[in-house]
């Protein structure tokens, strides 16, 4: 058999690869730059620590207290815990230097090739795929004929844009690595914050998530404001003055963000996955874990239609993803517009975020990913208290 090709050896292309791999697929991993650190907050849920077999050695910081700062600058803290307390009830906080290394690392033992080189055209044939890329130490260029191809490439995906598909709206985020001085750094022992406001992130929020040695301290800025990215930042940091004072910025970096999930990720012979897909989810801009189980849910479904890898059988891989989330997808992006829709708003989802229903609900799905039905009685609460904050924030407008 030809082998299977997954251009992007980053968190979605290096899962895929693995899983390919382990199941004695043969597999060529391309990426075009092995010595690139994603730029990425590295949050991620416990989950897949455990779904994806990853070494807790791997976790830089473990947060257990959430912060979220109204635009004007009204607190809501709260601990991270889901329905019921588990051991798990934590945010890992990673760094991608670390974590996709890791993961390419284990799927070339497993019996992936990798190559480093940059994808740069890909002709699908009735009997293969013609892919070529430029060989990153030569500079050469060279063909690979394989059975089909699975494309991790991220927010600028070659493959999309080669299968002629149109560019994805996205927003832009920016961060800075910051080492602290000791006593600063103890007040994100275990802690991290989300800062809403127009002056740090019109349409999405701000972060300070904590690593082992550093912060990283950033923002995003969605389609229309991306040109602002750099002055939100300054914005945020102006906020933050007293917390980072004596700070050492080490790293600046920026990428964008897919805001809006592709309608088809199969085609014949090939499948997006991650952000070659736009499946970030709203609201919480989180990447990381959907490019990992999109990756690895595009290769089980290779695995299981091959020979045949036709856009008919490779669409059982998007179906079964809409299934799964798509109810997720529609809420989250709702939230998003509800939520960050403009100041006032940002205020009342502040408030909301006291409501102990919310904090469980909201971390049982993003810690565990269990989308439990919501009971009754917690609707109930919850709505009485977005109302009573809704009023709060707009009456003296009415008035
Ligand atoms: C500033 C910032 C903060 C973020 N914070 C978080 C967070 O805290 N938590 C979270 O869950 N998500 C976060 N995200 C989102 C997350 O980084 C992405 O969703 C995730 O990395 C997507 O993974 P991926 O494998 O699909 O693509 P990527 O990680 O973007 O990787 C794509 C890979 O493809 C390679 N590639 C591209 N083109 C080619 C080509 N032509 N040939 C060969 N290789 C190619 C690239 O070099 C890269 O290695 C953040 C994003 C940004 C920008």
């Amino acid at each position: 058999m030809k082998p299977i090709l997954v251009i992007g050896a980053s968190v979605g292309g290096a899962t895929a690869a693995n899983r390919l791999a382990t199941a004695g697929v043969p597999v060529v991993l391309l990426e075009k730059d092995l010595s690139w650190v994603k730029p990425c907050g590295g949050a991620l849920p416990p989950v897949a620590f455990t779904e994806f077999d990853i070494p807790q050695s791997l976790i830089s910081r473990k947060v257990y207290r959430a912060q979220v700062y109204s635009p004007s600058n009204r607190v809501t803290d709260f601990a991270v815990s889901g329905l019921r307390q588990r051991e798990t009830d934590y945010i890992a906080m990673t760094r991608r230097e670390d974590l996709d290394p890791w993961l390419r690392q284990r799927a070339v033992q497993n019996g992936a090739q990798l190559i480093e080189g940059r994808l740069t055209e890909l002709q699908v044939r009735e009997d293969g795929v013609r892919a070529t890329y430029r060989d990153k130490a030569s500079g050469e260029k060279h063909e690979l004929f394989v059975e089909a191809v699975i494309g991790a490439d991220g927010a600028y995906s070659t493959t999309a844009k080669l299968l002629g598909l149109p560019r994805l709206p996205r927003c832009i985020a920016i961060q800075e690595r910051i080492y602290l001085p000791e006593e600063k750094m103890a007040r994100w022992q275990e802690t991290a914050a989300l800062y809403l406001g127009h002056d740090v992130s019109p349409d999405l929020y701000a972060w300070v998530f904590p690593k082992r040695d550093h912060v990283a301290v950033g923002c995003g800025a969605g389609p229309g404001n991306t040109a602002e990215a750099r002055r939100l930042l300054a914005n945020l940091k102006q906020r933050l003055a007293d917390e980072l004072a004596g700070g050492e910025v080490f790293l600046e970096e920026a990428h964008a963000l897919p805001m809006s999930p592709r309608p088809h990720m199969a085609f014949d012979r090939v499948m997006l996955v991650g952000d070659a897909a736009g499946l970030v989810v709203h609201t919480s801009g989180e990447g990381i874990y959907w490019a990992m189980k999109s990756g690895d849910m595009a290769a089980r479904t290779l695995i299981e239609s091959l020979p045949d890898t036709s856009a008919r059988a490779l669409r059982r891989y998007e179906k079964q993803w809409w299934r799964e989330y798509r109810t997720m997808y529609r809420f989250l992006r709702w939230l998003q517009k509800w939520g960050y829709g403009n100041e006032r708003q940002m205020e009342v989802f502040t408030d909301m975020c006291r409501n102990k229903d919310v904090q469980q609900l909201t971390f049982e799905s993003y810690m565990h990913k269990n989308m439990t039905p919501v009971p009754w009685l917690a609707q109930v609460r919850m709505t009485a208290d977005i109302l009573a904050a809704q009023i709060r924030h707009y009456l003296p407008r009415w008035a």
